[in-house]
């Protein structure tokens, strides 16, 4: 039988990355595994144990890594982020938590901690896998890579409505704020910085909808 394949997508903050990925993979018949939520979730456990003053204390953090347990559980047919027995996909997406996120992912053993645990699940192929340095370090050998980008005005008002139909309060130019911010510490950090893969595929989906943006990709997979 033929196996099935490895498929990276990176890029930008609020690219619309996870939802489409995940429709990618529901019609591809494949695992989709959204790995900026693994970084959110170690960013709620330091959140709760590790913030001092407004501060995270990251050595603190770093020593304390082992005690936490991620797991992505099927609930109803969607995959929910557990974080030790706990459910935390709906604070996951908490603007504290992107707050955060990116001081956390910039640390080079909390890389280190999630990388061996985004490979495994790619092992057997059958996986769309999300992120930021999926297809130039999680998986370089991936069948296929794309890289999303989008103008930051179009992407802070997709996160903007999102957030608002969530129920979470939001004010657009913190919102922008934080997209810039997120995307200029995830491309200076110094392990795995976003960039685009040399073998990506790049996609600006600027004026393009989700629909659009899910047949660009699969039109070049099929
Ligand atoms: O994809 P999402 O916006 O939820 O990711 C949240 C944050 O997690 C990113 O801003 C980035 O700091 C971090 N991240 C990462 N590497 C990945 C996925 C996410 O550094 N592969």
């Amino acid at each position: 039988m033929k196996k099935k394949p490895v498929i990276a997508i990176d890029g930008f903050s609020s690219t619309g990355k996870s939802s489409i990925s995940k429709i990618i993979a529901q019609k591809l018949d494949i695992i989709h595994m959204d790995t900026g939520a693994l970084y959110r979730g170690i960013t709620v456990y330091a959140l709760q144990h590790h913030l001092e003053n407004n501060t995270l204390n990251i050595p603190a953090l770093i020593n304390d890594l082992e005690n936490i347990d991620l797991e992505f559980r099927n609930i109803d047919g969607n995959l929910q982020l557990f974080l030790n027995d706990k459910n935390i996909d709906t604070e996951i997406r908490d603007p504290k938590v992107s707050d955060y996120v990116s001081e956390v992912a910039k640390q080079p053993e909390v890389r280190a901690f999630l990388l061996s645990r985004q490979r495994k699940m790619a092992e057997n192929g059958g996986i769309v896998m999300d992120g930021r340095d999926i297809g130039t370090v999680v998986l370089p050998n991936a069948d296929y890579k794309f890289f999303l980008t989008a103008s930051p005005d179009e992407r802070a008002v997709r996160r903007y409505k999102e957030l608002l139909a969530s129920g979470v309060e939001a004010d657009l130019e913190e919102v922008k704020a934080n997209l810039l911010m997120r995307d200029k510490i995830d491309s200076e950090r110094e392990t795995s910085p976003l960039k685009q893969a040399e073998d990506a595929i790049l996609i600006d989906n600027t004026l393009l909808d989700k629909e659009q943006t899910i047949s660009l990709i699969l039109s070049y997979i099929q």
